[in-house]
């Protein structure tokens, strides 16, 4: 699962992209952290993994993780091909979600590429390109179909509804915010992968001052705020620069340095979770003396889907799930003790795993 970091140059990508990664590469310890130095793996913060590799002695204690892209470069123009436009635009459309940083901070020593702090202006400037990247491929799509459209019906509705997408482009809307009216539209629009399609994080990057949980001090951040409820996006706040040095921080020094700043957590860490909900997923978790493991799967997945995270075998010959809620687990002190008590579920095939289910799978090979 990816997220694509992107925004007009100077607002604190990479500040914050450091800031990740740093904070990433030393909780999670991937070796695969610097193959490529725009990729980023980074560690979901999950408590409950600490406790229950306590409660197993467990030698290792594995968290979920997801893979974070500087996606630089995306300038006006971009949709044009101008500034290697083209490529960013194509890396954009790898991701499942987008990190769109906005300069909500003042600091006269940092030039600002339109001339002034103006978070509205800058997020229509990157979304405008956005859209002209969409409306090209909409286009494109409408011309190969409607040369099939005289004789074949589903394509002719298809050429339509391509229509009122691009009219919808055209009025300087993401596609995300078009009306669909059934399945079919809903499938076709899933299938035409577009920019505008991906959810949205706005990440405001303030001042060290305007740092409280809402920022709400800050007029530029209200105006985001504004601007996103319309468009069904969520909006972060943070601050860019101290999450960078807060990520150079050890444990003992983060936690009095977050104190003096009246914080409970590193911005960082909420914005991991926040960016792992909006792409629609859930951890369960697994506990042995040899690992305690958060997996990843997407809301709404079925025991045998999930039991294929861990091996293809696992999904191949379910038979059952032996499932304990994390809390209840907890409370019990163990498995067994859990079990007696009747907390313990056996369920099958069909069962929805949740968020915090503790799993033990049963198989045949
Ligand atoms: P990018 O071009 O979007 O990747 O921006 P950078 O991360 O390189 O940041 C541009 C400049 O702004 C750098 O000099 C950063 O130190 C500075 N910067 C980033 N975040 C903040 C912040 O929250 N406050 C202030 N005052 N400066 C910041």
């Amino acid at each position: 699962m990816k997220l694509g970091i992107v925004g007009l140059p100077n607002v604190g990508k990479s500040t914050l992209f450091n800031a990740l990664t740093k904070a990433g590469a030393e909780s999670a310890n991937y070796p695969f952290c610097t193959i490529d130095p725009n990729i980023g793996i980074v560690s979901v913060p999950d408590e409950r993994l600490k406790v229950l590799g306590e409660l197993y002695k467990s030698e290792k204690v594995v968290p979920a993780v997801i893979e974070f892209v500087d996606i630089a470069g995306l300038v006006k123009g971009a949709s044009k091909g101008e500034g290697l436009g083209n490529q960013f635009l194509s890396n954009i459309r790898e991701v499942d979600a987008i990190l769109h940083v906005v300069r909500c901070f003042e600091d006269p020593n940092i030039i600002h590429v339109d001339g002034s702090v103006d978070p509205l202006r800058d997020i229509e400037t990157i979304n405008l390109e956005l859209i002209f990247s969409d409306m090209e491929m909409v286009e494109r799509r409408i011309a190969r179909a409607s040369k099939g459209a005289r004789n074949d019906k589903t394509l002719a509705k298809e050429v339509e509804f391509l229509e009122r997408v691009k009219a919808h482009l055209e009025d300087g809307n993401m596609a995300k915010s078009l009306v669909v009216e059934d399945e079919e539209e809903i499938n076709w629009l899933n299938n035409y992968q577009l920019l505008t399609q991906k959810p949205v994080i706005y990440a405001a990057n303030v001042m060290e001052d305007d740092l409280t949980e809402d920022g709400a001090s800050n007029a530029n951040v209200k105006k985001v705020r504004e601007f996103a409820v319309n468009e069904k996006s969520e909006v972060f706040v943070i601050c860019a620069q101290i999450e960078q040095e807060i990520a150079e921080l050890d444990d003992e020094e983060k936690k009095e340095f977050l104190e003096d700043l009246g914080l409970q957590e590193a911005g960082l860490e909420k914005l991991i979770r926040a960016s792992y909900r909006l792409l629609g997923l859930i951890s369960y978790l697994t506990a042995g003396p040899q690992e305690s493991k958060a997996w990843t799967i997407k809301v709404g997945t079925k025991a045998p889907q999930a039991a294929g995270k861990i091996h293809s075998d696992f999904e191949r010959g379910f038979i059952r799930a032996e499932i304990v809620n994390y809390q209840n687990l907890i409370e019990c002190g163990s498995f067994n003790a859990a079990k007696e008590k009747g907390l313990v579920r056996s369920e099958g095939k069909e069962y929805v795993v949740q968020d915090g289910d503790v799993v033990l799978f049963r198989f045949n090979v």
